[in-house]
């Protein structure tokens, strides 16, 4: 289309906005409400053009260009309009610049600036609202509010939270609470995002407070270390302090946070990177007491060890922890260390804690053991079917595009999940079975579906093997049997099934709810089942959504951080592949022997000695006291980590390593999408990148690689990894790329899948499974189910989030979540202390009363060190296949501490 702007004719081949196309010419439109992930609002009309067509002065940020348009945008009618809707704002805003935080990034002051207002020549009339000083995370000043509506606009479409609405009329007309309630008092989840799109100082980030001014900040955009959503955040640092000062959504990427969004973790959780606990030189224990050293001693040293252990007990007596926190290269290296220069695949990390059965049911099914859609292809599903996860906490911004699934496009929500958690306020069905009685739900489901003639014929008969085997085993699951099992009522099962059956397109979300049993892999393949029976797998808004935890675990796994497989899946059993892998590390003998799993290596007397790379098993594996007996015993523990922390205290030696704010890199994130880390400020003290610590120990060690920089490593692992073959350096930027890139003209791919599945000949393995009880039930000693977990404002182990004062201050010690009914039967009250006592230990906390845990059912977060929940579980009952323990069963008693 072609339209003139300014009496020049320019072509067009989309409908843009027209402060968007102006823009794009390099055309600058003031104004203070447009922001490019937000609807219009048209409400500050500094945007205003001239639209010859109409002979009208139209803003430029709700109209949109069109063939044969004329408009002007800088002419004196266009100016005059401006400058009077700029004076009518400036004439009720504080002149307080000098001290207002957001003097430099204002887009307010910017504009006076432009237009030369002379401030004395406007009448004023300013607010005097009280200021909302009552969140830990922001303040509100709406003696400042510009009306733009942004933080209004940016909690409904982004966040789905509705927080603020506008209230009042015409120029008193200001975003408020509910009951115009202190910011505290509301369910806000203290995102953040109304800071970060307010363009004045109404809204401001309150750790961020006196830090620095705006013009001393420098930028840099990298993924955010947290959870496998793998946000985008523009990070302000301050060069001269070396210090993130601020963090906001990045506003030039779209594919994951939209342009804007972040939760509280990825927004305000930066304090960590310069705490006085960071480790800032390498330690050696010497008579019992570490002892700080120089990097040439500490290397030498640990070499030196793990070759005297190796040749003592052989390399397999060795086990190397890689980490779902570090890097895909480091990652890489610490698998690579182990089998080249120790020839052993004792190789593993938290994967085995969380997702071991998805690898397993997924790969078992479907050929991948991956996330089959993409982040955004939720609002392509018809009906969603959330099981065993709890995204507002634990992936809050997937969480906000899940609601935005059901408010705006109409999504139908069923819930499966014992614990009453935030959105089933959004499901059409809750169906709480009792936990570890997933394997019968799902059965029952596609039993139902198979009854009502509800199955995908031509998909069952084109795509898959194995149906008729199912169909058979699928009898036992008849609904008296499954009702008896689940404690779900018949009719719910028979409608949500239905409902799942019946959709266009159905996709299943799951996370740790699903995986964390001993039938994790049968939970995972009966999922699986479902969703082919229905033809839902490799379509857009279908397929079986495991949520990953952490930052990385996706690519510690890819990585070959796992005990069976070299990076990309590549069985270390296949000679094929080992042969690849002896020339392509030019090395001989690799073991073909599958390594001993991370759940067995403190129970196995083979090993001796352990590498640890950013990992915590004190705290986050199954018994702690069992870890904890064993990390006393092991010969030797060499471990990489940002802080001191309960594992690490039983090494030998500690070697400080950089964090992600720190470093070069990349992350894979849940939806396979690999995404480049970006050093932000320098390392504390003499930290050092895992990458170069691994391969300077390598080098020691015998294992000849020189990197002049990480990305040469990105680069191995393309050439050696199918999967990733085009995934090189000097391709991954913005919006990262999802694998399986096979070349460099390969895009990536968003769905997998499609048109056929990862085995050979292309089909879809349907898995028969029976029901087996958990080992560990409920009985008259231990009366309740145990179900352990995260909450929204911690992270793992704790140890990065309890050292941001406002995240720790949220939620500051263990919350044990009691249903009602069961805290009256007790005696116990909000707040009262109580203990929660297992087969394997004890540990104290406060009693949470609430209807979130169904009767007989109490929850613990895993992150505090000093009331492990992991005190409780057992390390022994571990699913067969993925060796991944009773996480989410155990059976504990409850005592109030008088
Ligand atoms: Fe970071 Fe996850 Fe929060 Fe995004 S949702 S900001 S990746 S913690």
């Amino acid at each position: 289309m072609k339209i003139i702007i300014n009496k020049k004719q320019y072509d067009f081949d989309e409908q843009l906005l027209i402060i968007d196309a102006c823009r794009k010419l390099g055309i600058d439109i003031p104004s203070l409400c447009h922001h490019p992930s937000l609807s219009p609002a048209a409400s500050c009309r500094l945007c205003v053009v001239e639209c010859l067509n109409s002979n009208s002065l139209i803003s430029s940020c709700s109209n949109t260009i069109y063939d044969g348009m004329e408009i002007m945008t800088n002419s004196p009618r266009v100016i005059n309009a401006r400058r009077m809707n700029l004076e009518l704002l400036l004439s009720n805003h504080p002149n307080d610049c000098m001290k207002c935080d957001a003097n430099g990034n204002c887009k307010l002051q910017d504009t006076a600036y432009l237009f030369d207002v002379d401030m004395d020549s406007i009448g004023r009339e300013t607010r005097s609202l009280k200021i909302d000083d009552s969140s830990d995370f922001i303040i509100r000043d709406l003696n400042k509010c510009v009306q733009c509506q942004l933080c209004v606009r940016v909690c409904d479409e982004i966040e789905n939270m509705n927080i603020y609405s506008m209230v009042n009329r015409g120029h008193e007309i200001l975003p408020d609470t509910a009951n115009s309630l202190p910011l505290s008092q509301t369910e806000c989840v203290s995102c953040g995002q109304c800071a970060t799109v307010c363009p004045v100082g109404a809204i401001v980030e309150k750790p961020s407070l006196k830090k620095s001014r705006w013009w001393d900040l420098e930028m840099e955009t990298t993924t955010c270390p947290y959870c496998g959503v793998g946000c985008q955040l523009d990070v302000y640092y301050s060069r001269e302090k070396n210090e993130i000062i601020r963090i906001c959504g990045s506003t030039s990427l779209k594919e994951v946070n939209d342009g804007v969004a972040t939760c509280v973790k990825g927004k305000f959780g930066y304090e960590f990177v310069n705490h006085p606990d960071r480790l800032k030189k390498p330690l050696i224990k010497k008579n019992g007491v570490f002892t700080e050293s120089g990097w040439e001693e500490a290397l030498d040293y640990t070499a030196a060890k793990l070759k005297e252990i190796a040749e003592t007990h052989s390399g397999n007596s060795i086990g190397f922890l890689s980490s779902a926190r570090c890097t895909n290269e480091e990652n890489y290296l610490i698998q690579k260390l182990a089998r080249v220069a120790f020839k052993t695949n004792n190789v593993d990390h938290c994967a085995r804690l969380c997702h071991a059965s998805t690898v397993t049911g997924l790969a078992s099914t479907f050929g991948s053991g991956a996330m089959t859609n993409n982040l955004h292809d939720i609002l392509e599903s018809d009906v969603i079917l959330v099981t065993g996860a709890n995204p507002c906490e634990n992936h809050p911004v997937y969480a906000s595009r899940i609601k935005k699934a059901i408010r705006n496009k109409g999504a139908k929500l069923i819930i499966a999940d014992p614990r009453r958690t935030e959105l089933v306020n959004y499901a059409s069905i809750w169906l709480n079975q009792r936990p570890g009685t997933d394997v019968a739900l799902f059965n029952g489901f596609l039993k139902v579906i198979l009854d009502k003639d509800l199955i995908n014929h031509k998909y069952i008969n084109e795509r898959t093997t194995g149906w008729e085997e199912l169909k058979s085993n699928l009898e036992k699951f008849d609904l008296d049997f499954v009702e008896r099992i689940t404690g779900v009522n018949r009719d719910l099962i028979v409608k949500a099934a239905v409902m799942f059956a019946q959709a266009k397109a159905a996709s299943i979300i799951y996370a740790m709810g699903i995986t964390q049993h001993v039938c994790g892999t049968h939970n995972v393949m009966s999922l699986a089942n479902l969703s082919m029976a229905t033809g839902n797998v490799g379509k857009y808004g279908g397929g079986v959504n495991p949520l990953r935890g952490q930052n990385n675990v996706q690519g510690a796994c890819d990585m070959g951080g796992l005990p069976n497989v070299f990076p990309g899946y590549q069985k270390v059993s296949s000679t094929e592949s080992l042969n690849k892998f002896e020339e392509f590390w030019n090395t001989e003998k690799l073991s073909d022997t599958p390594g001993i799993p991370l759940t067995e290596m403190f129970s196995n007397d083979r090993i001796k000695a352990l590498f640890i790379m950013g990992e915590n098993p004190a705290v986050s594996d199954p018994n702690s006291s069992h870890v904890e007996k064993r990390l006393n015993e092991f010969e030797f523990i060499v471990d990489l980590d940002i802080f001191m922390n309960e594992t690490n205290r039983y090494a030998d030696v500690i070697l400080p390593a950089a964090c992600s704010y720190e470093k070069n890199g990349t992350f894979t994130n849940t939806e396979r999408r690999v995404q480049k880390i970006n050093r932000i400020v320098y390392p504390q003290g003499d930290s050092k990148p895992d990458w170069w610590i691994i391969n300077e120990i390598s080098k020691r060690l015998g294992i000849e690689a020189e990197y002049s920089s990480v990305w040469d490593i990105t680069d191995e692992i393309a050439e050696c990894t199918p999967i990733y073959h085009g995934i090189v350096s000097k391709r991954i930027s913005g919006k990262g790329i999802q694998w399986p890139c096979r070349n460099s003209d390969d895009p990536g791919t968003e769905i997998l899948h499609e048109g056929k599945f990862a085995f050979e000949d292309g089909k879809g393995r349907f898995m028969k499974m029976d029901f087996a009880p958990p080992p560990e039930l409920p009985d008259k000693e231990y009366p309740f189910y145990l179900s352990t977990g995260r909450v929204l404002y911690h992270y793992h182990t704790g140890t990065m989030t309890r050292r941001v004062k406002v995240l720790d201050r949220k939620v500051r010690n263990l919350k044990v979540e009691i249903n009602p009914e069961d805290a009256k039967m007790l005696d116990i009250n909000n707040g009262d202390k109580v203990k929660v006592i297992s087969r394997r230990g004890e540990i104290t906390g406060e009693a949470k009363v609430t209807e979130k845990s169904m009767r007989g059912l109490v929850f613990t977060p895993f992150h505090f060190a000093e009331a492990r929940a992991n005190r409780l579980t057992d390390h022994k009952n571990l699913d067969p296949l993925a060796k991944i323990p009773s996480l989410k069963v155990s059976a504990v008693k409850i005592e109030k501490v008088k």
